[in-house]
């Protein structure tokens, strides 16, 4: 017989370790503290539009991972996506990330690759050990792109001055030579044609599989279960008892139009005296789709508190020493393996999300078969 497992948190986490587990012959109850499934790619259609929302905020899944590729593909149909994000700074629109489009449009130029190559080497810094993110930038573009395009973008972002932001954050080069406007490099990339919350249903239907919403976990009850997985925030597991993990966290003004609103479905807004990040259109994000009115969100970052959802991790030289505490206590903690983003206070793509559980799932099953600990973490969060 197998085992009675818990999976707190129906998101992508939960979804793929209780399919996996469940497929495995266990038993898995899911418990998710929203009214929902999907966690933070729940989409949602609007009652008044018919449009798909994505609820807390835009989800593009991309990746070059094959056999996450094939497993999605298990559960839902994907359709193909390509994300363009454009850029308004001082009234002119631009397009990302910085390419030589952007970069002809900025300075009104008609360069060819390596001339726009030797032009921008011209105007950046000469800093050889950048220590920050601003002296990164400054020596990657130099200080008309860095100005224009990442130093409003990252301060209301993160909060904070770029210059107290390591140089980490910013690790390649975030320009183009040619006129590739693709976000992201990935091959694979798409959208599910009904949505991440349709895919994620897919991933729970199975008779192992029982799902309760709009109920917490209470980590005193662990011991009742053969074993708990845990997608919450780590520190939360602790009752935050040796204080707080640092976030970052949004506000989603949503309004709604007729039509076409801004005619793309991400348009950043970098200029300081803007108070939000980017505008999100949600009908672009299924471009099969076919709707009158629109539904938009405006985005703004601020520091999350203890009421707020946290989305970013933080992670600087404060968090992660209050984060080896706290890996401590989960390492001395017993029947309970912390997974995903939330569990390793780690921003994650969906994509490396699904990967971690997979691997935790197998992990999991032959920890049991060889009457070994389960791993503590689905991946190591320092
Ligand atoms: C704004 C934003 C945009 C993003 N865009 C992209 C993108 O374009 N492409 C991409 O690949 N990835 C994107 N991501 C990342 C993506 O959201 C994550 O990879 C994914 O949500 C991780 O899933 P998870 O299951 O680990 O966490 P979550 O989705 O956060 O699920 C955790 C769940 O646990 C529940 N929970 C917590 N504590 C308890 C408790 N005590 N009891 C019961 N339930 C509990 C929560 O309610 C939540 O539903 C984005 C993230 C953000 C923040």
């Amino acid at each position: 017989m197998g085992d009675r497992l818990m999976m707190v948190g129906a998101g992508l986490s939960g979804a793929v370790l209780a399919r996996q587990l469940a497929e495995a012959g266990h038993s898995v109850t899911v418990v998710d503290a929203r009214d929902h499934i999907a966690g933070n790619c729940h989409t949602a259609r609007d009652a008044q539009t018919g449009v798909m929302v994505h609820t807390y905020g835009p989800h593009i899944f991309h990746t070059d991972d094959d056999g996450v590729w094939d497993y999605v593909q298990r559960f839902a149909t994907f359709r193909p996506y390509k994300n363009q994000v454009k850029t308004t700074v001082e009234g002119r629109v631009y397009s990302l990330p910085v390419n030589l489009h952007t970069i002809n449009q900025f300075y009104g130029t008609a360069l060819r690759p390596e001339e726009a190559r030797a032009y921008v080497a011209a105007r950046t810094a000469d800093i050889p050990d950048p220590q920050t993110f601003e002296e990164q930038a400054l020596a990657f573009v130099g200080p008309d792109l860095y100005a224009a395009f990442f130093e409003g973008y990252t301060r209301k972002q993160w909060g904070t001055d770029p210059s107290n932001l390591p140089a980490s954050i910013l690790k390649r080069l975030p320009l183009r030579f040619n006129y590739d406007d693709n976000y992201f490099f990935h091959r694979h990339q798409g959208m599910p044609e009904d949505g991440y919350t349709a895919l994620v249903a897919a991933m729970l239907d199975h008779p192992g599989i029982t799902v309760h919403l709009n109920t917490v976990f209470d980590p005193a009850e662990t011991d009742q279960w053969d074993h708990v997985f845990w997608a919450g925030p780590l520190d939360g597991f602790f009752d935050y008892k040796l204080g707080r993990l640092g976030y970052r966290t949004l506000d989603f003004e949503t309004f709604r139009a007729d039509g076409d609103w801004q005619g793309c479905a991400v348009m950043n807004h970098p200029d300081a005296d803007v108070p939000y990040t980017r505008i999100s259109e949600h009908k672009h994000f299924a471009p099969w789709e076919s709707h009158a009115g629109s539904v938009l969100y405006r985005e703004f970052p601020r520091a999350c508190g203890p009421d707020d959802i946290p989305y970013y991790p933080i992670r600087l030289a404060e968090e992660k020493s209050l984060l080896a505490d706290y890996v401590a206590l989960a390492e001395q903690a017993s029947g309970v393996t912390f997974v995903g983003r939330l569990g390793t206070y780690r921003y994650l793509d969906m994509d490396v999300t699904i990967r971690e559980a997979l691997d935790l799932a197998d992990a999991y099953v032959a920890a049991r078969a060889d009457g070994e600990t389960p791993p503590r973490f689905s991946a190591a969060p320092l």
